[in-house]
């Protein structure tokens, strides 16, 4: 038997299995009640994001055991149980224009693609807004994958519009990451946000923005 706790509930399971089975088992044969979103069941649509001891995990690849703590993600609102909003989040994406604005047709080699790939996979799972102690501070603050996904277009070959993205992403976004990393370490697709933001900083002095904390800031007409 397996004592484990669940949005502060006690269960106990059969023996230790996947988080998602195990949730599945408690609202088959104990708790009727107990909400959870979950769908693919493989790693691969994001929606069981949850945390295990703080830590954001996905259901259906953590295995559980005795002891094991499982909370809702933080900061991105429980709506019940391990249910949480993703609105928050997505809005950000909107916010950051964190998509292609004017793509021209060029020829892309496979050293293009590498170097965007990762940031594409992206699942949407919202596990590094749940880690992102600046996000759970203030609400505007764009946030990991905002500005990942932005430098996933900044770093596309065929993307004209890089100094629109760039400005999209100055005010409560770049200079606003303290660079803790936590939103890497998070990061079931391996995608690396805070990497990507270093990267977008040093854009943004390419093309002439600087961080409002060291002075005034503003374009200077760079280009690449
Ligand atoms: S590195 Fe930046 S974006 Fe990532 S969790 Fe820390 S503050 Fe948030
Ligand atoms: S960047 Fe990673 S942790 Fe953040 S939403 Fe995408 S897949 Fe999830």
């Amino acid at each position: 038997m397996v004592k484990i706790k669940i949005a502060k509930k006690s269960y106990t399971i059969p023996k230790e299995m996947l988080l998602l089975e195990a949730l599945e088992y408690i609202k088959q044969h104990q708790d009727r009640s107990l909400t959870y979103r979950h769908m693919c069941r493989s790693g691969v649509c994001g929606s069981c994001a949850v945390k295990v001891n703080s830590k954001e995990v996905l259901a259906c690849e953590y295995r559980l055991k005795e002891g094991d703590e499982v909370e809702p993600l933080s900061v991105v609102g429980v709506i019940r149980d391990l249910v949480t909003s993703k609105k928050e989040a997505l809005e950000s994406l909107k916010r950051a224009s964190a998509y292609p604005l004017k793509m021209e047709e060029v020829e892309v080699t496979q050293d293009d693609i590498t170097l965007i790939e990762t940031q594409s996979d992206c699942i949407l799972c919202t596990s590094c807004y749940s880690s992102c102690p600046v996000f759970e501070e203030k609400k505007e603050f764009l946030g990991p994958f905002a500005l990942s996904r932005t430098y996933r277009y900044l770093a596309d070959k065929r993307e004209q519009e890089k100094k629109t993205h760039l400005e999209k992403v100055i005010k409560n976004g770049i200079w606003d990451c303290t660079l803790c990393g936590n939103c890497t370490e998070v990061c079931p697709q391996g995608i690396d946000p805070k990497g990507d933001i270093l990267f977008l900083q040093s854009w943004a002095g390419r093309f002439g923005f600087i961080n409002p904390s060291l002075g005034s800031f503003g374009s200077f007409g760079l280009e690449f």
